[in-house]
């Protein structure tokens, strides 16, 4: 049963050769057997998917059914669910029960998805390794001495075991992208405002998004269709039609013009997973794709752009966690200072403090134009590049990471290292644009994905180039040999 798909899956609870109780009770048993070895879960609800199985299951009896009632799922714990802990991977919000759901919740949640539990990522979405996290790290399924990258890393973690069918994850700088390379499953980070932000809590505002990990493209297609599309509640949301991206996927497409940025293929990037995404690049071009080289301007400064602009925002955004309203409140203080700085000191961890200490620091007076409109600048000359490469190009493609994963521990100490691994992804963020990692081989037993970017709002475009990538390899079908 794990080992299928969502849509496939979706067709034998349709036809009833299964019903959703009898699948979240298998995917439950296995949450059991596996979850210990990879921490991919901070909380697990059995009681609660059962109950949301049984109503599932009275919704397919009456034909009342989407391809998502009654398919056992988990949510990033980055978004609201009402009545469940939603720590977002940090101590200070540890005792946090939401009163709300978030829009991407509800809408699956209306969908009749069935949601298992709440995964591990990087405290408050800042990492790429999972190692950030509150509740310790995640391990990589395929070898569990390495890391499954972040900060969505338990989201992809658990799909690469089978844990799950489908999977939540935001993306700020990558943290989507990355743990689906890493862990050799399907991720897609939308355009900037196709998904509701409402409910995520807030990391960098203008950078998130939401979106989601699967193990094929199609059922990517099929959450995304889902929790996409316009929500008064976030005022960055788009007022686009949302198309049936599950539909698009399978239309023929008649000669596209793929780019391929030189500066993604520098000496930075392994050779080996130089090599892979090339093949798979030489696939695609055989399904009919012109091949572009092209030089993605200024893209080398986007780390470093990221690296202000992020963080200022997450200094701003991380203000309301002071003690006072929710969260972790250190107890006996003698004055609302000592309160605000123990409750703070003792409710984050080291990362999130170097990004709040940076953030404060090129926001304040005499820094704020040296650095953080500097970074703006630059933002916007990155983001231009983008929109003059897609005068040339339809979409472009590239590695999703510089390395498959690293070993556990490997990078914790090295912050500029850390923040390297995400230097094919930013560009997306800084730019808003869509952007789907797939996996496309493996370097000695470890996956490699490719990142397949488009042009705003195109998201069906290179979910039907990743689908008909799907039907040509089998990368994708791989399942870790601890996992079977
Ligand atoms: N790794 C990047 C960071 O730590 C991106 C994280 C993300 O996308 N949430 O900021």
């Amino acid at each position: 049963m794990h080992q299928k798909t969502i849509k496939q899956l979706s067709s034998e609870l349709t036809l009833k050769k299964i019903s959703s109780v009898e699948l979240t009770k298998e995917f439950l048993k296995r949450v059991r057997l596996y979850d210990s070895k990879i921490n991919s879960f901070i909380t697990i609800d059995e009681e609660r998917a059962l109950a949301e199985a049984k109503e599932a299951d009275v919704l397919i009896k009456k034909g009342a059914n989407t391809f998502l009632t009654g398919i056992p799922i988990a949510h990033k714990d980055i978004f609201c669910t009402k009545g469940i802990k939603t720590s977002c991977g940090s101590k200070m919000l540890d005792n946090f029960i939401s009163p709300y759901d978030a829009t991407i919740v509800k809408r699956l949640k209306e969908a009749g998805a069935v949601c298992i539990g709440k995964t591990n990522m990087d405290e408050f979405a800042m990492g790429s390794s999972n190692e950030t996290s509150f509740y310790g790290p995640v391990h990589n399924p395929w070898n569990i001495e390495n890391v499954p990258g972040g900060s969505s890393g338990g989201s992809a973690a658990a799909i690469a075991a089978r844990l799950v069918c489908g999977a939540t994850g935001s993306d700020t700088g990558g943290s989507i992208r990355q743990p689906a390379a890493f862990c050799g499953v399907t991720g897609i980070k939308p355009t900037y405002g196709r998904v509701s932000r409402y409910g995520m809590i807030a990391f960098a505002s203008s950078l998130d998004q939401g979106g989601t990990l699967t193990q094929t493209v199609e059922d990517s297609a099929l959450m995304l269709e889902t929790i996409s599309g316009f929500d008064k509640k976030d005022s960055t949301s788009l007022m686009a039609p949302v198309p049936n991206f599950s539909k698009e996927i399978n239309t023929s497409w008649d000669k596209i013009r793929i780019g391929i940025p030189n500066n993604f293929f520098d000496s930075g990037l392994d050779s080996e997973s130089s090599n892979l995404v090339m093949e798979a690049i030489k696939i695609i071009e055989k399904l009919g794709a012109k091949i572009i080289n092209l030089d993605l301007k200024h893209i080398d400064l986007s780390v470093p752009s990221y690296y202000v602009v992020a963080p200022a925002e997450a200094s701003s955004n991380l203000s309301r966690f002071d003690g006072v309203r929710y969260g972790y409140r250190e107890k006996n203080t003698q004055n609302l200072n000592e309160l605000y700085k123990l409750s703070r000191s003792k409710g984050f961890g080291d990362e999130v403090k170097r990004r709040i200490i940076i953030g404060t620091y090129v926001l304040s007076a005499g820094y704020y134009d040296a650095y953080y409109l500097q970074a703006q600048k630059v933002r916007k000359l990155i983001s231009q590049s983008f929109v003059n490469a897609f005068k040339e190009v339809d979409i472009i493609i590239g590695p999703t990471t510089p390395t498959p994963a690293f070993k556990i521990g490997q990078k914790m100490d090295d912050p500029i290292q850390m923040y390297l691994n995400d230097i094919y992804t930013i560009g997306a963020n800084l730019a808003g644009l869509p952007a789907l990692s797939i996996p496309c081989g493996f370097s000695s037993g470890l996956p490699i994905g490719m990142q397949l970017i488009g042009p705003y709002l195109k998201e069906d475009l290179i979910l039907k180039i990743g689908h008909h990538f799907q039907k040509e390899t089998n990368w994708h079908t791989h399942l870790p040999a601890e996992f079977l």
